[in-house]
């Protein structure tokens, strides 16, 4: 056996696992509960957690946690030991089917939006059996849903499972309609590639900022940057390559596929992509696999970023969110099929997104909205903030051939004659794929590239699967009670497409020209900031479709904007604190003590004999003294705009002001600082440049 496949999962508690550890009937009853959702008795999960328990242990485990996903920040556990006390004064290691259940952590310090009263501060977590059980460190960890005491959902995992289970039941009755009786389940599967950027150690701690915030907040754009494309795909160096050994080493042991990693566009800049697995599997592993990578960079003494725009004008970070939908008998529902039948189920799942991205821009827009990501959306190789979908050429004119009742001709010149029973039949499309589409199909999937590197997948997913489940069960309804079944769904893709077009666009999204056309012609909605979309999570259409399909309660809606709201306040009010410390205490002193300087060794060179020239001294002492003026005038004012904040009666307007002016005056604040750094002696600057932390690695 490889190295590869003996370490693979060597730290999951899987199937093989389960398989070997338990009883074949309590083995068979967790199969049931972990593929069809039946409920689990007390007398299984006893089981089961004793097993669970020994293998841990055997594997170097000495305590458990609940673990789950927290409205911010990766993922969040309390520790507990297995140990009880023994009557004859030892120990003994105990872990009930109670505890593997539902765990009680103190939720008071964990956001909440106002869903949890102090008085019932406790929260509980209750166990994902669809996510295996791993060990971390020496803790064995249990994906957990985080719930108050009401059954609100306080973490991103339950409306993740919500949302997964409301698609499931609209695309079965969508399957009925076809004949399709075998399929007992859909689920969708995604598959995240993470891009990351690497510094070393060193210049980490230097920066203040990328300490306190994640990003740089100042910092003059380098000699050279990303414009040699020289590092896309490039050898990767030996470091870099250790690092890369080492966290595939630490993520396949937790199961997780790491398939491949290249270097990214920007210098410093890396992918690594998993293989694809269900969705709230998916999201459990890429919050690891956050977590880890942070972890295995420190191991050599680097630091990896996992911020959106950690640095100005080079390429950000985000992550692909690859989507399809698939049944438990193995069919792509995305994948066009062999048979015309086949491929109108297919055109109809097809519609069915086209629809829900159309009718829920800003419900995928909001998903991905967080401080950071707005640097990044709409910037260098970055989705703009305006949400479209590529189908690329072949489905295109499927598309408009069904629209006009014309006749389709396929690519290889045959003719598709469209009759209400004869949808077309077509294979993958092999036209060029589109880099620059928020929403991507790809031949059997979509891709959904507006994700930030840090967002949870669930966010995105949520919103994407529920706005599906939407579409499926608009159709179902027509569908079902229809007599003429082929004609009815003829006319509903035929209606689809009309009325969602102007969703689909398959030219270069990076293009102004295209924010025009989106915006004035089409009508597309562009919002640019997290402030400018959030507060549309709660217009009245998007509360009627989650609340609708369980995905959200009214309450939690409420929570998730403010808790939103309030995190993009906190992220743009810390970066502005460090900005006017490190204006006010390090980059003004080091500009004075510089631009001082040199007009010393003006005033020498003058003593020495008055005909000396002094025009490079006087001109560059004069430039200084302005733009520390201006550094000086600034900061203050930025913090001005920090302290009127609190004059905002509601989380809403803050955020606005924020927009408005705090970060306005961050923009003017780091363009006086990155002008001075241009003309200030090296020795004197305070901090790394943009040169020495893109290549420190
Ligand atoms: P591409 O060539 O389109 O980039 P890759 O095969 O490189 O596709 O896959 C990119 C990502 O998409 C990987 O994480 C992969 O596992 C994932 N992926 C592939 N097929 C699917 C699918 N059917 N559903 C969800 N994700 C998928
Ligand atoms: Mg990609």
């Amino acid at each position: 056996m490889s190295t590869v496949t003996k370490i693979f999962g060597s730290k999951v508690f899987d199937d093989r696992v389960m398989k070997a550890k338990l009883p074949a009937k309590i083995y068979n009853s967790l199969r049931r509960t972990i593929d069809e959702g039946v409920d689990l008795d007390i007398g299984v999960a006893n089981a089961v957690a004793s097993a669970m328990k020994d293998w841990a242990v055997e594997n170097g485990a000495t305590h458990y946690t609940h673990w789950f996903q927290p409205l911010t920040g990766i993922t969040a556990e309390k520790h507990d030991s297995f140990i009880s006390p023994s009557p004859d004064g030892g120990i003994i290691m105990e872990f009930s089917g109670k505890e593997l259940i539902k765990g009680e952590p103190d939720a008071s310090s964990f956001p909440s939006g106002g869903i949890r009263a102090t008085f019932e501060a406790r929260g509980y977590t209750a166990w994902d059996p669809t996510s295996y059980a791993f060990i971390k460190g020496k803790t064995l960890c249990i994906p957990t849903a985080f719930c108050s005491y009401g059954g609100e959902a306080l973490d991103k995992k339950t409306p993740l499972l919500r949302s997964m289970e409301a698609l499931n039941t609209q695309a079965l009755r969508i399957l009925r309609l076809f004949g399709n009786d075998a399929v007992k389940c859909v689920k969708t599967s995604v598959g995240p590639e993470q891009e990351y950027f690497l510094i070393t150690k060193e210049m980490y701690d230097a920066r203040p900022d990328i300490r306190f915030t994640g990003r740089t907040l100042f910092g003059a754009k380098p000699p050279k940057g990303q414009e040699m494309d020289d590092h896309y795909f490039g050898v990767i160096k030996p470091r870099v390559a250790e690092f890369m050994e080492d966290l595939n080493e630490e993520l396949w042991k937790l199961g997780i596929l790491a398939k491949t990693e290249h270097n990214e566009v920007a210098p410093a800049q890396h992918e690594l992509a998993p293989i694809y697995t269900t969705t709230n599997i998916a999201t459990d592993h890429n919050q690891l696999t956050m977590e880890i990578m942070q972890k295995v960079a420190i191991r050599h003494e680097l630091v990896c970023l996992l911020h959106e725009k950690p640095f100005a004008g080079v390429n950000g970070s985000g992550k692909h969110n690859n989507w399809s939908i698939s049944t438990d008998t193995g069919a792509n529902l995305l994948s066009p099929g062999a048979t015309p039948c086949e491929n109108a189920q297919f055109l109809l799942f097809l519609c069915a997104v086209i629809k829900a991205v159309d009718d829920y821009q800003d419900l995928l827009r909001i998903s991905v909205a967080t401080a950071g990501n707005d640097h990044r959306l709409g910037a260098n190789e970055a989705p703009p903030a305006v949400v479209s979908m590529f189908l690329g050429d072949e489905l295109n004119a499927i598309l408009e051939a069904i629209e006009t009742d014309t006749p389709y001709v396929a690519a290889d010149k045959t003719k598709m004659k469209l009759g209400v029973n004869v949808l077309p039949k077509f294979t993958r499309d092999t036209t060029d794929r589109n880099r620059t589409s928020p929403f991507a199909f790809t031949g059997n999937k979509f891709e959904f590239r507006m994700l930030g590197s840090s967002n949870s997948i669930a966010c995105a997913n949520i919103m994407l699967n529920a706005a599906v489940a939407e579409s499926l069960k608009i159709y179902a309804d027509r569908l079902e009670g229809t007599e003429d079944f082929e004609t009815a769904l003829h006319e509903m893709i035929k209606k689809t497409i009309k009325d969602h077009k102007r969703i689909i666009f398959n030219g270069n999204g990076y293009d102004d020209s295209w924010i025009k056309e989106a915006t004035e012609q089409r009508g597309l909605l562009n919002y640019r900031t997290t402030a400018d979309c959030m507060p549309h999570l709660l217009d009245k259409k998007n509360v009627e479709m989650l609340t609708a399909h369980k995905v959200f309660s009214n309450r939690e809606l409420q929570s998730r904007e403010e808790i939103m709201l309030e995190n993009y306040c906190k992220t743009v009010i810390i970066e502005a604190n460090t900005m006017t410390d490190m204006a006010k205490c390090s980059y003004a002193p080091a500009i004075e003590r510089y631009a001082s300087s040199i007009a010393q060794n003006a005033m020498f060179k003058k003593s020495l004999d008055a005909t000396i020239p002094c025009a490079y001294e006087a001109g560059i002492v004069k430039r200084l003294s302005v733009l520390c003026d201006r550094i000086a005038n600034t900061a203050d004012e930025l913090e001005s705009a920090v302290i009127k904040l609190s004059d905002a009666e509601s989380i809403d307007e803050e955020a606005y002001m924020i927009r408005d002016t705090v970060l306005v005056k961050m923009a003017e604040l780091r363009a006086a600082v990155d002008e001075a750094e241009t003309i200030t002696s090296k020795d004197f600057w305070p901090f790394p440049s943009y040169a020495d932390m893109l290549f420190s690695v």
